[in-house]
């Protein structure tokens, strides 16, 4: 089974730059090759007599003039002046084949625009050579990678992209199914919490409630906060607490975010299909107490890592929609109760249900998509 597996390059500015001229020795590659394309396919139309272009005829003839008009290019990896035509030939194939994507018939390979196309480049297999959380970039050498690759298998290549100031590493690779992680169960919705970070309909109660450490943070937080108050601005106390306050900032920030990539991490590693809320984040943001629970909770960035962890590990992402009562609803009859306050932390139903309100929020939610 073929994977991709994705991940965080950490890199410094030195390394950056050499990855940036590779990206733009791949970019200058595929113009070149689609410039020299489009005139010998005219050629070729206004003269039989000519050959139709191919990207590994192309590639050779940029093979031939490479040491003299583009010395630059030996620079960094050679798979980023080659590759190129490889893609160039799959683009136009596609191009003739009516292929479709995203069921619309791809269009013909344009050229690549510094700063409006992504950046990339490719390494063939051959090239890439990785040790634990470390992945060696031809002519540059180790980087760090934000996590080891969790699987074994063979890695055919690797692709390095850049999204704003973030590079990336995505490895295609050859993986037994077996030693994919296997996914436990089938269904997950996950309720948000103002209280709890989030309430899990298979009942694991891990992430119902704030960590403690950042309970402890918080609190510590508001001590502080109330004896900044009561001190004489610009004096060296002053100072010194408001150090501590930013660093405890610092802290609490951190602590959300490693809790939010565990819960995201757990649902998408262990279910095939998870269903979240779309929260009316402007309604609920009229509300200034609950305001603040919901900048706590980090709910866009909840969503942002779930969005591109189901891409990691294949699971079907599901929205519920935002108009959907996913707590106002009996989870075992599916009988509303309208009636029912945010201050109301049990559900009631005649049915006799009584469950905790953000869990049978979840179960409905669980069951959004069989509905
Ligand atoms: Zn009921």
């Amino acid at each position: 089974m073929k994977i991709a597996f994705k991940t965080r390059l950490l890199a410094n500015n030195k390394q950056a730059s050499h990855m940036l001229k590779a990206c733009g020795v791949a970019r200058f590659a595929w113009n070149w090759g689609l410039a020299a394309w489009n005139e010998q396919y005219k050629a070729f139309k206004e003269d039989s007599i000519q050959t139709k272009p191919s990207g590994m005829a192309l590639k050779k003839q940029l093979n031939a003039i490479k040491k003299e008009q583009f010395p630059w290019m030996y620079e960094v990896s050679k798979y980023a002046s080659q590759q190129p035509f490889i893609f160039l030939n799959q683009a136009w194939s596609d191009y003739f084949k009516k292929k479709k994507q995203n069921g619309k018939p791809v269009g013909r390979p344009r050229f690549k625009k510094k700063g409006k196309s992504i950046d990339s480049f490719y390494v063939g297999g051959d090239q890439v050579v990785v040790s634990g959380r470390l992945v060696k970039v031809p002519n540059l050498g180790w980087l760090k990678m934000a996590e080891p690759i969790k699987y074994g298998g063979h890695i055919n290549s690797m692709t390095i992209t850049r999204t704003a100031d973030k590079w990336y590493v995505s490895f295609s690779m050859d993986v037994e199914v077996s030693m994919l992680p296997s996914k436990s169960q089938a269904r997950c919705g996950v309720d948000l919490g103002i209280n709890k970070l989030a309430t899990l309909s298979n009942g694991d109660i891990r992430y119902w409630d704030t960590p403690r450490p950042l309970k402890s943070s918080l609190r510590k937080l508001a001590r502080y906060q109330r004896r900044l108050v009561k001190k004489v601005k610009s004096s060296k106390g002053y100072q010194v607490l408001k150090m501590k306050i930013a660093q405890l900032h610092k802290r609490i920030a951190d602590i959300r975010r490693n809790t939010l990539h565990q819960l995201t991490r757990y649902l998408t590693e262990h279910f095939c299909d998870v269903t979240i809320e779309d929260l009316n984040v402007k309604g609920m943001m009229a509300n200034r107490t609950l305001a603040r629970h919901i900048a706590d909770v980090g709910l866009y960035e909840f969503r942002r890592q779930m969005v591109y962890k189901s891409d990691w590990y294949q699971t079907t992402l599901t929205i519920a929609d935002r108009w959907f009562a996913s707590s106002k609803l009996c989870s075992d009859c599916g009988v509303r109760n309208g009636e029912l306050k945010l201050s109301d932390r049990v559900f009631r139903c005649e049915c006799g249900n009584g469950k905790c309100r953000d869990y049978n929020a979840s179960l409905n939610l669980e069951m959004y998509t069989a509905r």
